[in-house]
């Protein structure tokens, strides 16, 4: 999957480049990622790319017409992909949207706004989604564009092993159960007996109503979502009875 990054601050894609699942994808093949600056696109002497806002007010502006032309060149470079920005104002990201993008592989150029934000007419004439990452401001959009990397890429056939990502948080409809690991007692704490029964049917329920359990005291709209889809069972809904959702 290609994806162009349009962004003052390409070192800080080095967080995916560099560590982990998203670096060995990229070693693997399965991603590229190419970045351009918006400064290599004007040619005065402080190599301008934000300026005031008209109308006034606080902080400065990205100029429309640097991120066109590095658009442009991402074009012509071969990339034909949906142009995508970050803003605060965009459409909440979610999984649903992630599993889309991974699904469908298509090429992707993100736009990483900075200062205020970005030229409204740039925005009107070359970007086609814009998405936020959650209801808070950050100083840049390279975090969201990486947020959206790291989940996107996590999805790729091949990234990690298949069974690791159906059974994660909002892939099923509901939230993830609880993880323990060794060893079975821990500063006095003690693991749920039913992990070492061996018992694979009892581990099933157990880690389904765990599961059940912090998605409706903490998301309880989520159970409402999973049971219009009809993901839940008859004993999943006896169970959730006691949460009164
Ligand atoms: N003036 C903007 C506002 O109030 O909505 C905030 C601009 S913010 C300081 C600079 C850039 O960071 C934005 O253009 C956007 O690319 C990115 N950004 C900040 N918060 C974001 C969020 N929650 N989701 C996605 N992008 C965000």
């Amino acid at each position: 999957m290609r994806v162009d990054a349009v962004t003052l601050f390409e070192p800080m894609f080095s967080a995916i480049t560099e560590n982990g699942i998203t670096s060995r994808a990229l070693k693997n093949g399965l991603w590229s990622l190419k970045c351009w600056s918006p400064r290599d696109f004007v040619h005065d002497a402080h190599r301008t790319v934000d300026d005031r806002p008209f109308g006034g007010g606080p902080g400065m502006i990205m100029k429309a017409e640097p991120l066109a032309l590095a658009v442009e060149a991402v074009r012509a470079d071969g990339n034909h992909g949906k142009v995508i920005s970050f803003s605060p104002t965009g459409k909440k990201l979610d999984d649903d949207d992630v599993k889309a993008f991974a699904e469908s592989s298509q090429p992707l150029v993100f736009v990483c706004g900075r200062y205020e934000g970005i030229d409204q007419r740039f925005l009107d004439s070359f970007v086609d989604e814009t998405y936020s990452i959650g209801d808070y401001v950050l100083s840049g959009g390279e975090l969201p564009a990486m947020v959206m990397l790291d989940a996107i890429v996590r999805r790729l056939p091949g990234a990690i092993k298949d069974l690791s990502a159906s059974d994660e948080s909002f892939s099923t409809g509901l939230l993830d159960a609880p993880h323990y690991t060794r060893p079975e007692v821990w500063r006095g704490k003690e693991i749920p007996d039913v992990l070492i029964s061996g018992h694979h049917k009892n581990i099933y329920a157990w880690t389904r109503q765990q599961a059940l359990q912090i998605t409706a005291t903490t998301r309880p709209e989520m159970i409402k979502i999973a049971r219009s889809k009809k993901l839940l069972s008859k004993s999943d809904e006896k169970f959730l009875e006691q949460f009164f959702i």
